[in-house]
């Protein structure tokens, strides 16, 4: 399995496609198919079925569709840019997440 360094409650910014530069928070991970979900990001229509039974009428909501892991950045809220993420332990052999760009630790 890859690392994956976005965790869910990052803050990514959108690098290609029809939302690029957008920003927004991560909401899922989908480590199998290599896609996230981020809050606002490749909004689409989802018509959701009626049931005449029961008197429900169908409605149309928008939801996120997943987008791939790769078209999105970890966006620094040190730098406000968005950067590449870098690892380092610390001496009790803790692994943390460090902005590439300014050095600043990540939570
Ligand atoms: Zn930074």
């Amino acid at each position: 399995m890859k690392d994956r360094k976005l965790r869910v409650n990052d803050k990514v910014m959108v690098m290609t496609g029809k939302d690029k530069g957008k920003i927004g928070t991560v909401k899922k991970i989908l480590s199998k198919s290599d896609q996230i979900v981020v809050e606002n990001v490749n909004m689409v229509k989802k018509h959701t079925k009626g049931n005449p039974y029961s008197g429900q009428s169908g409605e149309i909501q928008d939801k996120e569709a997943p987008v791939s892991y790769s078209n999105v950045s970890l966006l620094c809220e040190a730098c406000a840019s968005p950067t590449r993420i870098g690892y380092k332990y610390t001496e009790d052999n803790k692994k943390y997440r460090y902005c590439k760009k300014c050095k600043e630790i990540l939570s």
